[in-house]
């Protein structure tokens, strides 16, 4: 089965923004936290929202303490937001595209023109640009709407931002016709236009249409009529649960798109149901669910480091390496199962339906690592309860990552000898890129992170991450090229670090519904380092 998501599926850039609002103000741990009537036409993430304190007020009357009120990306009338300020701080999630509108509409008016918006007299969006017209403001759905028109002089027509761009250029024609002296502006948004055209031509390419979003939304269920009218069979889901699994596994290509309030995670659900029969897919799942990513990557730099330190490591130390990581990075990681909920609920699903079986498995580990200091050094037993200390004292911090390279640091030191701090500071940044790279991955999924995160550093800004990456990108090249000057094997670092490059780019293109794909990916970062340091090993 060959799954084709279109690119531009998913959350549009205003939805993204006012939901990224949310997170911030979080983050910041504002309370009471508001949005003024639901933030996005999506009934999973406003259940998330709502777990998370999240309240909506549905009227500007409504009597509730105040707090911080988000307004939505489709923006309301400014006299609701006057009165919403009176007792709010205002957090204006209206998007930027709805803003340009609204102010042509206040443009018009200013100037004395009447204004006339194509679009939905019931969608938010249109009763938002309605307030800045004052009584000057027309709503033309139809035909028979224009029939209803007073006699117009000087008037501008807009559109809703999501409005059909064949109906918009039609009914504008018409009231034209009718009264010659009009201006028109095309204010739909491209993203709405985009995403109709994209998913004509996967029609072209799929036997079957999967659209995910809300069922009362207005902009999926167009989509899902699109395909339709392309003659295709289509499915329309909030979740992946609604998908007929055994109905569609028949088909060798399908395609799959979601409307523009549909985050990111919801695609994954659904794109994991599709991949659960692959055996591949499940051992990549189980793989990264159970942290290998990260306990294999610590264990390929430190055996990296010792091949460059020309450092054999016994295999009972090697043992208790990988008892230790298992049980640190799986402990935590079921200690912090319920803020997956927010942003990886797979795997929040996994860790709860496996439960049993982890704690299973943290036993041995513990058994193991127990054991196996006991048998190499005892100080080996005192860094174990020392770092599982200090990672509870970090846990809910956004310096927790720390943990991870001081014990590195300390493995080093103690192990292999104090002989190349630069190559020791390469490292260490490769272990701050990869932690980057997998929250940018978890950032993709539209959901909400928590604070532990080191991007909540960046105040989960995306482009301020991104100038980060490359920064620390920059200053590991940079290094490779003095650690050049050692060797010139040292070289090939630069390689690793144009991979990084790589991953980076790749990523910013917003890959969707491959999360488990993107997670296991980083692993390659490390390996290629390990890959390195064999052959420097086999050289020398
Ligand atoms: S559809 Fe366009 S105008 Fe509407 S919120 Fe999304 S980006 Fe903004």
């Amino acid at each position: 089965m060959k799954i084709k998501i279109a690119k531009k599926a998913g959350f549009c850039m205003g939805v993204r923004r006012a939901v990224n609002l949310v997170l911030k103000a979080l983050s910041r741990g504002e309370k009471p936290i508001y949005t003024y009537g639901p933030l996005i036409h999506n009934p999973q993430t406003l259940k998330l929202l709502e777990k998370l304190g999240v309240k909506i007020i549905r009227d500007v009357n409504e009597d509730v303490p105040s707090g911080s009120c988000i307004l939505r990306a489709h923006g309301i009338p400014p006299q609701e937001k006057e009165k919403l300020s009176k007792k709010h701080k205002i957090i204006d999630g209206t998007c930027p595209r709805v803003l340009k509108v609204q102010a042509l509409a206040k443009k018009a008016v200013k100037r004395g023109a009447d204004v006339i918006i194509i679009g939905d007299k019931d969608h938010a969006e249109v009763k938002g640009i309605l307030g800045f017209c004052k009584d000057k403001g027309y709503i033309v759905n139809n035909f028979e709407d224009i029939e209803k028109l007073p006699e117009l002089k000087d008037y501008v027509i807009l559109s809703q931002t999501t409005q059909d761009k064949n109906l918009f250029e039609k009914l504008s024609q018409k009231i034209l016709s009718k009264y010659p002296s009009g201006e028109v502006i095309n204010t739909i948004c491209n993203a709405t236009h985009l995403r109709q055209e994209e998913v004509r031509k996967l029609c072209n390419e799929c036997q079957v249409i999967i659209v995910i979003g809300g069922k009362f939304s207005a902009n999926t269920n167009r989509l899902a009529q699109i395909a339709r009218n392309e003659g295709k069979e289509v499915y329309l889901v909030e979740t992946a649960d609604e998908i007929p699994l055994e109905k569609i596994k028949k088909y060798k290509k399908i395609g799959i798109t979601a409307g523009a309030s549909t985050p990111n995670w919801l695609i994954n659900e659904v794109v994991d149901k599709l991949k659960s029969t692959s055996i591949f897919y499940i051992i990549l799942k189980v793989f990264s669910f159970l942290c290998f990513v990260p306990i294999l990557s610590f264990l390929l730099y430190f055996l990296g480091f010792s091949n460059f330190a020309n450092f054999n490591i016994s295999n009972f130390f090697l043992f208790f390496l990988f008892s230790f990581l298992f049980f640190k990075y799986n402990f935590f990681q079921l200690k912090t199962k319920d803020s997956l909920e927010f942003f990886y609920s797979l795997k929040n699903k996994f860790l709860n339906n496996h439960k049993w079986l982890i704690n299973f498995l943290l036993i041995i580990s513990g058994i193991l690592v127990i054991l196996s200091s006991l048998f190499i050094d005892l100080k080996l037993f005192s860094l174990f309860i020392i770092f599982i200390f200090l990672d509870f004292f970090l846990l809910k911090s956004s310096f927790y990552f720390i943990s991870e390279i001081l014990f590195f640091i300390i493995l080093v030191f103690y192990f292999l000898g104090f002989n190349n701090l630069l190559l020791l500071m390469e490292i260490i940044a490769f272990l701050i890129f990869m932690r980057l790279y997998l929250e940018l991955v978890y950032l993709e999924t539209d959901g909400f992170l928590p604070k532990n995160f080191l991007i909540s550093l960046c105040s989960f800004r995306e482009d301020t991450v991104y100038k980060v990456l490359n920064i620390i990108i920059i200053s590991g090249i940079l290094l490779s090229f003095v650690l050049c000057f050692k060797n010139i094997f040292y070289i090939f670092l630069v390689l690793i670090w144009g991979w990084g490059y790589c991953l980076i780019k790749f990523l910013k293109k917003r890959p969707l519904g491959q999360i488990v794909y993107l997670e296991n990916l980083s692993l390659t970062f490390p390996l290629l380092f390990f890959i390195f340091s064999l052959i420097y090993k086999i050289w020398k």
